[in-house]
This record gives C-alpha cells, structure tokens and sequence, in this order.
C-alpha cells in the first residue's frame, strides 16, 4: 500500500470500521488516535507504523486500541476508564454506527 500517511491511515480505518471516537462520537478520523487499553501490549504506536508503511502491523496493533479523540486518550491515559470498559465499547475491525 503506498501513497501518503493521511491516505494509509484512512484506508487502515477504512478496513477496520473505525469511524469515531469510542467514548463521545467525534467523527474527524484523521484526528483519532489509537489508544492502547492494555500498556503492556503495546509494540509500537500504530503511528509509527503506517508512518513507516508497515501495515499489517498497523492492523494487528489496532486490535488492542480503542480509537479515541485527542481528550479522550488524554482521559484514557489518566486511568479514567477501567479496561474491560474499554475493550467493551472498542468494536476494531466490526461493523458499528
Ligand atoms: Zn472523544
């Protein structure tokens, strides 16, 4: 997959059904972040990824975020929200309106 990081992330969100921010709604995907629920499963930001257009493990790192606006990571990184919560309302890779 080539072009741009704005067009590879849109086709990974594409391909994930990720369409907003799991908490409030906020529809500006390119403005979403792919927040880790559990720390320790991290291996790298999906960021860094798609920055470096590595995108299969762009999606396989998706699978254990929750795609979040920038106030609501915030919140998430504070500990606002307990994970089981968070994996609750994730929904990566299905359907949802
Ligand atoms: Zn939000």
């Amino acid at each position: 997959m080539k072009g741009t990081y704005a067009e590879r992330k849109k086709k990974l969100f594409n391909k994930l059904h990720i369409k907003q921010c799991a908490i409030c709604g906020y529809k500006q995907t390119h403005l979403l972040d792919m927040h880790h629920i559990l720390p320790h499963e991290k291996t790298e930001k999906v960021t860094t990824y798609v920055l470096h257009n590595k995108m299969k493990l762009a999606e396989e790192e998706c699978y254990k975020c929750i795609a979040l606006c920038a106030k609501h990571h915030r919140e998430a990184d504070s500990g606002s929200w307990h994970p089981s919560f968070l994996y609750h309302i994730a929904h990566i890779g299905e359907y949802w309106e």
